[in-house]
């Protein structure tokens, strides 16, 4: 998590607990909630100086990936 890549900075905070966050138009992480019914849940954290926002899928979302016939890996 730290440095920030933006300005190297160690001033970095996450939020404590992960959460669903909906996308613009659809959701962020399609196919990755824990079921039809729940989106994937996301971890921000972000940086305290320059305010550079990452977002982190949930280890819940990521453990999802590999089995998914949605995602690919690149
Ligand atoms: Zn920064």
């Amino acid at each position: 998590m730290q440095p920030c890549p933006e300005c190297k900075s160690d001033n970095i905070f996450q939020y404590k607990k992960a959460f669903e966050l909906p996308g613009a138009g659809g959701e962020l992480l399609p196919k990755l909630g824990r079921n039809i019914f729940s989106l994937a849940k996301i971890l921000p954290v972000v940086c305290g100086d320059c305010g550079f926002v990452r977002l982190f899928a949930a280890q819940g979302a990521r453990d999802k990936l590999e089995a998914s016939k949605a995602w690919e890996r690149v």
